[in-house]
């Protein structure tokens, strides 16, 4: 999952992007509007957290013209205590959920986990394919009771395809959704990434997990009977 941090205030947008990336989220930041939006119409983003007070272009703008032709990307709205009439007028131009600064980060995670699995209809937190669980509320993977230890990059992978089992998911799309803008060449990454999971699962059960399609992209594959 890749999330944009839109805020200025540079000590709050870093920790941010720290702890999000510690759950496993790719993560870019931006420090003002048009910042924002040069990243949002160049890149795939799952979630935006959006401060409103910002130079530039102000958040509710950036809303905007988000919500122009876009209803999916989950927007989460940053505000003061005292701006109730800017966060309203957010909720009412499209936004999905909001924040009162200072927050404490574990309620962002957790709010973060709630909007992105309202979209994939999650139950609960727990994702399951065949005798293999990823459970979404500790980072943790495992199969047949064994923990498998994995990456924060390996983590994000099967993430990932598991919220979309089932369904073919190009390398690009991969890498829009769990690489960040810092990334440079992909295709070697990914298959690298892809290869020491593979590896990681396949200790731990004959099953096949993941199915790769030479060139077009992976699949987990689902049950028979899902
Ligand atoms: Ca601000």
């Amino acid at each position: 999952m890749r999330i944009l941090i839109v805020e200025d205030e540079r000590d709050l947008n870093y920790i941010l992007n720290k702890g999000l990336r510690k759950s496993g989220y790719a993560v870019d930041s931006a420090y003002d509007g048009q910042e924002a939006l040069d990243l949002y119409h160049a890149n795939q983003y799952d979630l935006i957290i959006l401060d409103l007070n910002l130079p530039k272009i102000d958040g509710l703008e950036v809303l905007k013209e988000i919500r122009k032709n876009d209803l999916n990307t989950k927007v989460m709205i940053l505000s003061a205590q005292s701006a109730i009439e800017e966060r309203v007028k957010g909720l009412d131009m499209g936004a999905n959920d909001y924040l009162i600064k200072p927050f404490d980060f574990r309620e962002l995670d957790a709010r973060i986990r709630t909007l992105l699995r309202i979209d994939f209809k999650l139950n609960p937190n727990i994702l399951i394919v065949k005798d293999l669980t990823l459970d979404t509320n500790s980072a943790t993977v495992r199969i047949k009771n064994n923990d498998v230890e994995l990456t924060r990059k390996e983590y994000a992978i099967l993430h990932y395809l598991m919220i979309n089992k089932g369904r073919l998911i190009s390398n690009e799309e991969i890498f829009e959704h769990v690489w960040n803008n810092e990334a440079d060449e992909f295709s070697n990454a990914l298959k690298f990434h892809m290869h020491s999971l593979k590896k990681k699962l396949a200790k731990y059960s004959d099953e096949e997990y993941i199915e790769n399609k030479r060139g077009l992209g992976y699949k987990v594959i689902v049950d028979e009977k899902d």
